[in-house]
């Protein structure tokens, strides 16, 4: 989620192509910038407004802590009690599913109590000390997934009681596809939805493929570029979005479901594919997977374009990934390039 990413689209946007309308919106908890190519300016306000409402709509939704549906649903699931909820979380929920599913549940949402735990179901930042690893230890041992909850028309039922639900990982990058989807309805092809440097594009920006930045994990300033072709998602998730450090060591906020504990040996994973949920989803396993474990959960999930930075800043990329990243730093970072058969 780089803000720099955003610059760096709006900075090409404007040099290169006159009719790419850029609208910024605050939503999702970030800002999130609307590029449209060819459209009248009508149909573009018209298409921001619409957005902005659906992003805001969804944030509250499904945000762990403020209140919404998914928030008032925990109270009940907590309990072991079934909870009603609207269609689109149902439907919601069930892509996250699948995605925990062939990850081996490394990307799982249904570790919120220990997400809590951490003190990251705040708008303030925790400060350590780390939680007692009694307390980790415990909620671990639990191993809620989502496949604990049966759905039932418009029914949450849990299997046991103890399940915190908590769609960080996932909701925005599923809001980015409506988005997408909204903007096609109303005849829209030309466009990027980039929420705080996530973002998925559709068709092109005139004779131009639209280009974007990924902020580098430990500077300021981007680490590379790529283009990004009709249909192409790119998703970071990082250890420099939300965290602490406590004497010395850094906490952050992807949790591992095995360990409980932060995931130790990644800095940041971007992942590019097709639809922006999917994405979303994916960085976060393979940020938990770390750089001796990529490749096969990448190879669950049906990926192609991965790139994982390690904690000594080296960079693993699949073949394909390699042939699209363009490093913006000097001097170039290691790389190790690995297959995925
Ligand atoms: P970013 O905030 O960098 O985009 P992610 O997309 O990986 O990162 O989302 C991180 C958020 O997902 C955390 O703040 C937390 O709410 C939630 N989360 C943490 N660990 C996990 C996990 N193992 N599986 C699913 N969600 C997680
Ligand atoms: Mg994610």
């Amino acid at each position: 989620m780089a803000l720099l990413v955003c610059l760096f689209v709006a900075a090409c946007s404007k040099d290169e192509a006159p009719h790419v309308h850029q609208e910024r919106i605050v939503a999702f908890g970030t800002l999130v910038d609307v590029s449209i190519y060819g459209a009248d300016a009508d149909d573009v306000a018209t298409a921001t407004e619409k957005l902005h409402s659906e992003f805001n709509r969804r944030h509250t939704l499904w945000h762990a802590w403020k209140g919404g549906e998914l928030y008032q649903a925990n109270l009940l699931l907590r309990e072991g009690q079934p909870a009603k909820v609207s269609q689109e979380t149902i439907v919601m929920l069930q892509k996250a599913r699948a995605i925990s599913d062939r990850s081996g549940h490394l990307f799982n949402p249904a570790i919120g109590s220990l997400v809590a735990l951490w003190g990251y179901h705040a708008d303030e930042l925790p400060t350590g000390p780390p939680p007692p690893a009694a307390e980790i230890a415990k909620l671990v041992k639990k191993s809620f997934t989502l496949d604990d909850l049966t759905f039932s028309g418009n029914e949450i039922i849990p299997r046991r009681p103890g399940i915190t639900l908590d769609v960080g990982a996932f909701a925005k990058g599923y809001a980015v596809d409506h988005a997408i989807d909204l903007l096609r309805a109303m005849g829209i092809n030309n466009a990027i939805v980039n929420a705080g440097g996530d973002l998925r594009a559709i068709g092109s920006k005139g004779d131009k493929a639209w280009r974007v930045g990924i902020r580098h994990p430990r500077q300021t300033g981007l680490l590379a570029s790529l283009s990004v072709h009709d249909n192409e998602s790119v998703f970071t998730s990082g250890d420099y979005e939300r965290f602490y450090i406590h004497n010395g060591k850094r906490y952050h906020h992807i949790i591992d479901p095995r360990t409980g504990y932060p995931a130790p040996d990644s800095t940041s994973v971007t992942i590019l594919r097709a639809d922006a949920a999917t994405a979303d989803g994916s960085s976060t396993a393979l940020m938990i997977a770390g750089p001796k474990d990529w490749t096969r959960v990448a190879k669950a999930l049906g990926l192609e374009y991965v790139m994982l930075v390690d904690t000594e800043l080296n960079v693993h990329l699949t073949p394909a990934m390699a042939e699209r990243i363009k490093f913006e730093v000097d001097p170039k970072p290691v790389t190790v390039i690995e297959t995925l058969d």
